[in-house]
């Protein structure tokens, strides 16, 4: 394979059609970091509205780091995987302490911050910083089976180790960013995992998959995991006008650091006559939760705490909770 005819190419046509997304538009590194870490396992079209809303929220770093805890998980709402809203706060918190407020450009030091590995440190230093850093997400590596024609499943630890290399050797010293955008463009928008679209494909000339008529198996179907089914038995416990919520410890294995409603068990408070009941994915587990009306038998437990109907939805944020109580 012509690997600079294959960077021209793949160039040349990202230049014409790339979409016009918002974090493409004045890619500073704070609102590249910010689109990276929100587009991990959420779609550009469920990120697009909620990233505006989040750089107009907090259109600094240092509006970032000085936000509560709280403030960010409310404006992440929605997004899920809220762990990596509060290594966001943590990691601009750390760049305002320890790099005077200005994003880092040494990949050692961006590494270091919480809640950034490999993949958004060459994102952010190639898209922001125009350095040469390769980058390995799902679409590189669907691109990279396809042109290369190698036989490995996207989500297999040691394959997806071997792509790393494969990535750092192609990408390119002028427009890494670009080119690192080229390649999860192309394989969003061309070389989707069902039935990529060859015909309009920009490098199909250079794709060995293509050329042999195997672009269809690859890469090689998942192993499917089971999903792990969990119930919970939620408590609508309500007292002058206000809800007893319920912060979820570090130690669950869901929602972690999270407002809920008490859990049955987790308060002294006996269930009564069920309320709703609603279906709720998180990772791979299938939640089936059940919300019932109760009310307190003794104290409330120190991790809860009433807050009047009205402004339960501040603190509510996982969209579980949306589900199980649309009208309340
Ligand atoms: Fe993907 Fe088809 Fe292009 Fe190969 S020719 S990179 S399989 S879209």
């Amino acid at each position: 394979m012509n690997e600079r005819r294959l960077r021209a190419d793949l160039l040349r046509w990202y230049g014409r059609a790339k979409r016009d997304l918002p974090w493409r538009r004045n890619p500073t590194p704070y609102r590249v970091w910010v689109s990276e870490i929100m587009l991990q396992q959420t779609t550009v079209a469920a990120v697009t509205p909620k990233y505006l809303a989040f750089l107009r929220r907090f259109p600094t770093l240092a509006s970032l780091a000085s936000a509560t805890e709280d403030a960010v998980l409310k404006q992440w709402a929605g997004l899920g995987y809220y762990s990596r809203a509060r290594n966001l706060r943590r990691a601009a918190q750390a760049v305002v302490a320890e790099h005077s407020g200005r994003f880092p450009a040494d990949f050692d030091a961006v590494l270091a911050l919480p809640g950034i590995g490999r993949y958004t440190a060459g994102a952010i230093l190639s898209i922001a910083f125009q350095k040469p850093y390769p980058l390995v997400d799902g679409n590189v590596i669907r691109v990279f089976t396809r042109l290369f024609c190698l036989k490995g499943r996207a989500k297999d630890p040691a394959f997806v180790k071997k792509m790393w290399p494969l990535a750092q050797r192609l990408v390119p010293a002028a427009l890494p960013g670009d080119w690192n955008q080229a390649l999860m463009e192309l394989g969003a928008t061309v070389c989707t995992p069902d039935s990529p679209s060859c015909g309009a494909c920009p490098v199909a000339k250079h794709c060995v998959a293509f050329r042999k008529g195997l672009q269809d198996g690859l890469p090689l179907p998942e192993i499917r995991r089971e999903p792990v089914p969990v119930h919970w038995s939620c408590l609508w416990i309500e007292k002058n006008g206000k809800v007893l919520l319920w912060r979820r410890s570090d130690k669950e294995r869901l929602l972690k650091n999270l407002w809920g409603l008490p859990e049955a068990g987790r308060v002294e408070a006996t269930p009564g006559r069920m309320l709703a009941m609603t279906w709720h994915s998180i990772t791979h587990h299938a939640l089936t939760v059940e919300l019932r009306e109760a009310a307190l038998a003794g104290g409330a437990p120190p991790e809860s705490k009433w807050v009047p109907r009205g402004a339960i939805r501040d603190y509510l944020v996982s969209s579980l909770w949306l589900k199980l109580l649309p009208s309340r």
